[in-house]
């Protein structure tokens, strides 16, 4: 194969990709005006469905708007060889190879994230704010943009530095030191991220003692889980959308509710919520996803191995010098088909786990509650009732509401 030719599959993929979303996005779109299905008509009242549809067409411009920016920056900085460019800058800076693969790295993320912010901008402070959904300021907004990119130049400008050295060290058996690192890191991000990361942006505290603490408490004694924390999350300062989840291993296991949660269902409803996530603890969901995930990145870390001292990478983007970052550039758009790929088969195992977690929930806790409570979180996020069956296949981490009712009624 020669360097031109790949270049051009490379671009191929580029574009395949963004048309395959398009298409999807659009097939979902011909189904924004579909009437209820019958289960589901107690959800929305007229005035309601009809603000969930104009929510739904909005968002759907805005993403065709901002894929297609980015589709076409990315091309271009392809075809205007951007990353040699690049690559020219950074070696001059510093001949340090560690320092290399940071600067070059960091300095696309930098780039993409100044070209995507005011579309994330656009989409809280104009179109969450117009269907009411927005709580968050514009002083959080921005504290909360300079703390996630203080973390990721933290913790992955760490991970990245760790990984480029065992590279130079190790070289093609860098896959392994790497694994083993990835494997790692998740883990102690399981146990602590509640403890560590949620408090920078979140306040949480203990439920306090009442009616439904006692509730849940009953709920859990029947049911052999063992509870020592319930925590309250502060979501309502960013948006009025609700949520719980389940998070950590072994002792450091935790609950978490949105305080919005706590203003829109009624006990009887939470406990129900609480039960479908107690299912997801019983049924061991959070350990195989660990084990699946960690799986998928041996494979792909291995693979990565194959192909990354090939000079082959580096020549397809006009480069002489063949070097870790390019590699890693050029693999993970080689490789984006495949993980496209494992993304549906993952997407697809986590809607057997929400069936499964809400079969839980119908066993133990009151399904037509359940089922209340999800109708009113579809709601109250305008959630799209009627979704193409493409898009639920390829992206749905969860099945339709209208497939959660008929499984809870079965
Ligand atoms: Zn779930």
């Amino acid at each position: 194969m020669t360097p031109q030719y790949l270049f051009y599959i490379i671009i191929t993929i580029l574009c395949v990709n963004f048309l395959k979303d398009q298409v999807l996005s659009f097939l979902n779109a011909q189904h924004f005006n579909d009437a209820f299905p019958e289960e589901l008509n107690d959800v929305y009242e007229e005035k309601d469905y009809l603000k969930s549809q104009a929510y739904k067409k909005t968002n759907y411009k805005l993403s065709v708007l901002s894929s297609s920016f980015s589709i076409v920056v990315t091309v271009l900085f392809f075809f205007l060889n951007g990353f040699a460019l690049l690559d020219a800058y950074v070696r001059e800076w510093t001949s340090n190879e560690i320092l290399q693969t940071l600067y070059f790295v960091g300095i696309l993320i930098i780039g993409s994230s100044l070209l995507t912010s005011p579309f994330s901008y656009y989409k809280t402070f104009v179109i969450e704010e117009k269907f009411g959904f927005n709580k968050m300021t514009k002083t959080l907004f921005f504290t909360d943009l300079i703390k996630s990119g203080l973390l990721t130049v933290i913790l992955g400008g760490g991970i990245l530095a760790l990984i480029t050295y065992f590279y130079q060290q190790t070289g093609s058996s860098f896959w392994m030191y790497t694994w083993l690192l990835i494997a790692l890191f998740s883990v102690v991000m399981n146990l602590f991220y509640t403890s560590l990361i949620v408090p920078l942006f979140n306040k949480q505290t203990l439920l306090e003692a009442g009616e439904l603490k006692t509730a849940l408490e009953k709920y859990s004694t029947e049911n052999g889980f063992q509870l020592d924390n319930i925590f309250v999350i502060d979501g309502s300062k960013r948006s009025t959308k609700a949520n719980a989840y389940f998070s950590g291993l072994g002792p450091k296991k935790r609950i978490v509710l949105y305080d919005t949660l706590l203003n829109d269902l009624n006990t009887e409803e939470i406990v129900a919520v609480f039960a479908h996530e107690v299912g997801h603890f019983k049924k061991k969901h959070i350990l195989y996803n660990f084990f699946i995930t960690t799986l998928l990145t041996g494979c792909t870390l291995y693979i990565l191995s194959l192909l990354i001292a090939n000079p082959i990478l580096a020549a397809s983007l006009k480069i002489d010098i063949p070097s870790f970052h390019i590699g890693l550039i050029v693999f993970s758009i080689l490789y984006s088909p495949i993980s496209e790929f494992t993304g549906l088969v993952m997407h697809s195992v986590s809607r057997k786990f929400e069936y499964q977690a809400d079969n839980y929930a119908k066993t133990t806790s009151n399904p037509e509650a359940l089922i209340t409570s999800l109708k009113k979180l579809s709601k109250n996020s305008l959630s799209n009732l009627t979704p193409h069956k493409a898009t639920v296949f390829m992206y749905y981490s969860h099945p339709t509401l209208k497939q959660r009712i008929n499984n809870l009624r079965k």
